[in-house]
């Protein structure tokens, strides 16, 4: 395969012929080779994978990834598609421990750009040690698909998985890092405003941040706030436990980029995508442990405790705004920002 930069995918790409394992052996392959999850995984392209599990709950979790466009500031659709799956399964309590990748790209797609994308894929997976077991690649007809779609399943394994709705009276709310960054940063993208923005997406992978914070205890309920953001995980939160959540406002931590921007766009940063953030709940008595063994994580220097739960407003979200004003923080009637992950 020279001259790679100007290939594109044909229907023979995905034909299961010689040409696609061409492509997987010489293009795809190579970059997942990693620690095996069992006696049978992706080298021997059997028709199924065999992993063995340590003990624990298992839990599963499955993603399609449509992000456009296909590589934004801080990422790409292969970042997004190995993060988004193993931070459901980080926010679950699971740590991630198989993972597989199913492709649909579009007749005509570079191969350069595929190249890119599952380079930058494998590398999130080695650095989380996380195999690839499984995968399967489909080529639609021009037309037929927008580019690429990648759908990413994880297993991971829990000592005891931790629900969104576990949440109770006196917790307290933590998030992870600033939110909307994702949201922002893409929605900068595609109006062309990247280039006067230092703003760029969050996407990462909880679990390293997540795990000695598991660890501690006290945790009652966590969520990733992707689509809807901040606002639509507060929201689901209180719902599924029937409590109230109060918030300070001026505690949840925005980047002054993505405060600008939203000024500029009208676009909540509450109410857009954060890839690699977690809303944390916590016993009272653990908040604090929890908030500095985020803050000694890289990924967790800007954690906050941002709220807690209340027994007034079952179901809803008070944002006190300060001087006190207080206000719904109402869940996202729909996305502001389509094709966001
Ligand atoms: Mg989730």
């Amino acid at each position: 395969m020279s001259r790679l930069s100007d290939e594109r995918v044909t229907s023979l790409h995905g034909a299961g012929g010689e040409l696609m394992g061409k492509l997987l052996a010489e293009r795809i392959l190579p970059a997942f080779r990693l620690r095996r999850a069992g006696p049978i995984g992706l080298d021997e392209l059997d028709d199924g994978a065999v992993i063995e599990l340590p003990p624990g709950q298992v839990v599963v979790t499955t993603d399609n990834h449509a992000v456009k466009p296909f590589f934004f500031p801080g990422g790409d659709i292969g970042k997004l598609a190995v993060c988004g799956t193993a931070n459901d399964l980080a926010v679950m309590g699971a740590q991630p421990v198989a993972i597989t990748m199913a492709l649909l790209l579009e007749e005509g797609f570079s191969l350069a750009d595929l190249e890119a994308i599952l380079t930058s894929a494998a590398r999130e997976l080695a650095d989380l040690g996380l195999p690839l077991v499984a995968g399967d690649t489909k080529v639609m007809g021009r037309g037929e698909l927008d580019g690429i779609v990648i759908n990413t399943t994880g297993v991971g394994v829990a000592e005891r998985a931790i629900s969104d709705a576990g949440l109770a009276v006196g917790d307290a709310i933590l998030v992870t890092g600033t939110v909307g960054d994702h949201g922002m940063a893409l929605l900068a993208a595609r109006e062309g405003f990247h280039l006067q923005t230092e703003l760029t997406s969050d996407v990462a992978p909880l679990w390293p941040l997540l795990a000695p914070v598991l660890a501690a205890g006290g945790i009652t309920a966590m969520k990733d706030p992707t689509r809807g953001g901040l606002a639509a995980a507060l929201n689901e939160m209180a719902r599924k436990a029937r409590v109230g959540i109060e918030v300070r406002e001026n505690a949840i931590p925005i980047r002054p980029e993505a405060q600008a921007l939203s000024d500029l766009l009208g676009i909540s940063p509450l109410e857009v995508a954060c890839e690699g953030r977690a809303v944390i709940a916590v016993t009272a008595d653990h908040a604090e442990t929890v908030l500095s063994l985020l803050h000694a994580h890289p990924q967790g220097k800007e954690a906050r405790i941002i709220g807690r739960a209340i027994p007034d407003y079952p179901g809803r979200v008070v944002l006190n705004t300060g001087i006190g004003g207080r206000r719904f923080l109402e869940m996202p009637v729909g996305d502001p920002v389509p094709r966001i992950c």
